[in-house]
């Protein structure tokens, strides 16, 4: 099964991600017996323990309960053990994982570049984290924010800078007019921005522009005192970001432009599904 550095996982449909041996470090629950303990995924195949974002795969996991601290820690080891392991859809029928670094589009640095990159201080510290693996949204979608918030999302700055995507390509699919930061793409872009405020407008409240992701993170889910309503705003928050995930993407990767009220709508709709309540109904 393994020759060289290269593993053929097959599509990734038949070994159990936690049980099997498929990573040389050896079984996943012998490695991280606590997260087994509380995962959801116990059983599970490698394809149903992530998704496609439309460029790359993202791990994605979910936790029978709020994780501590010390376990969040836990889970930053098992990403950067997963780092490494790439499938890609270089064959027609399916996709194909490698345990290699040559994955869709990476390059033998891109992921010396990912694991040698330190992860801030504040990740370890800061509350945010904890606040957001709450289960009140689907585990990719936590994933997804968390990655926006501790600035690991691969927008094209980010891809620039590991020499995945040429400079000239850095601009901003929803504006084309900035280069696209996670900032920017999540917070500052005219488009973005008109989705926040349609949020703001239906719910009744104004403000200013934030000066990070993370004030803007900590001042939206903050916002009400009503235990109810910290939830509507806290699960329009994820709405807002997926949504804008999803939309760039769609221009990105298949040329499919949404026009603003089919995006606004859409997040709104995401914050239905995932609450069971209508956010602009009551
Ligand atoms: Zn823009």
């Amino acid at each position: 099964m393994i020759s060289g550095l290269s593993m053929e996982l097959g599509n990734g449909r038949t070994i159990q991600f936690w049980e099997d041996r498929w990573l040389p470090p050896g079984v996943l629950k012998d490695i991280f017996p606590r997260l087994f303990s509380v995962s959801t995924l116990q059983g599970s195949v490698i394809r149903d323990c992530g998704f496609w974002d439309g460029l790359e795969w993202i791990w994605s996991f979910q936790w029978r309960r709020e994780l501590f601290q010390w376990e969040l820690d836990l889970v930053h080891q098992l990403h950067e053990l997963l780092q490494s392991v790439k499938p890609t859809t270089e064959k027609e029928n399916g996709v194909v994982w490698k345990f290699d670094k040559t994955g869709v589009y990476s390059t033998a640095s891109f992921g010396k570049v990912l694991q040698a990159e330190v992860l801030p201080e504040e990740i370890t510290s800061y509350s945010f984290t904890r606040a957001v693996w709450k289960g009140l949204v689907p585990p990719r979608v936590e994933l997804l924010t968390w990655f926006v918030l501790i600035g690991r999302v691969n927008t094209k700055d980010r891809l620039c800078r590991f020499r995945v995507i040429a400079q000239q390509d850095n601009r901003c699919v929803l504006c084309d007019k900035a280069e696209e930061t996670a900032f920017h793409l999540f917070l500052e872009c005219e488009t973005t921005w008109k989705v926040w405020c349609a949020w703001l407008l239906a719910l009744g409240r104004q403000w200013s522009l934030p000066g990070t992701l993370n004030d803007h993170f900590e001042s939206w889910t903050e916002l009400s005192v009503r235990k109810v309503d910290r939830k509507k705003w806290f699960i329009g928050f994820f709405a807002v970001i997926w949504t804008t995930w999803l939309e760039r993407n769609g221009r990105l990767f298949r040329d499919h432009t949404s026009s603003m009220e089919d995006i606004i709508n859409r997040s709104f709709r995401y914050s239905e599904k995932w609450s069971g309540v209508d956010p602009i109904g009551c």
